[in-house]
């Protein structure tokens, strides 16, 4: 598995740092009040793990699952809600955990939903964000990193389901989704 990658660009020390200092600022941002976070799975279910553990307020903790790669290397247009939440959003100041903002159509459809259900506020918080990758004019307001125009896995992400489990972010070799 370690073989198919190209270049190991975040490991587990740094991703940790970044939750650190996201769980950080949000805790500031966030005083006086009980966020809702949303985790987007499957990609974001590790960074969830990370984040949380540094944000020292009350939260609750809901898990989404929409799909929007088909497996894929590249970004659909069609954005799926696999997986819907029963909690009331409304009036919530809701927190979206990403894995990675690339087109920025994911997140679109993410807050548009949230907003439709009268969200208060939304926000989100994102381990990655392929800046180069838009599509759509809309940002993260946390990053862990940003990263290049690459096709990356590990640390939950994935590739038609795979490399979820590499306890680091790294580029995947070419040759690896090319043959098939
Ligand atoms: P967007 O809708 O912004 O194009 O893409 C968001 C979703 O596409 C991400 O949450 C992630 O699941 C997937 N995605 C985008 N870029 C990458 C990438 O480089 N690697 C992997 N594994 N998934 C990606
Ligand atoms: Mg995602
Ligand atoms: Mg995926």
């Amino acid at each position: 598995m370690n073989n198919d990658i190209e270049e190991i660009l975040f490991d587990r020390d740094s991703i940790h740092q970044a939750a650190q200092r996201l769980g950080k600022q949000i805790t500031e941002d966030y005083a006086g009040k009980r966020p809702l976070v949303l985790s987007v799975l499957k990609g974001a279910y590790l960074w969830t793990g990370d984040v949380i553990r540094e944000i020292e307020l009350y939260v609750n903790l809901e898990f989404i699952k929409i799909s929007s790669y088909h497996g894929g290397v590249s970004s659909s247009n069609e954005i799926e809600l696999v997986t819907d939440i029963r909690t009331d959003v409304a009036g919530r100041d809701v927190i979206i955990l990403e894995d990675i903002v690339d087109t920025g159509q994911s997140l679109r459809f993410l807050k548009d939903l949230l907003a439709d259900r009268g969200a208060n506020s939304i926000r989100v918080a994102t381990l990655l964000d392929k800046k180069g990758g838009r599509k759509i004019e809309i940002d993260a307001d946390y990053v862990g990193f940003d990263v290049r125009n690459e096709f990356v896995v590990g640390y939950g992400l994935d590739y038609k389901d795979l490399y979820r489990n590499l306890p680091y972010v790294g580029i995947l070799k070419k040759s690896i989704y090319t043959k098939d």
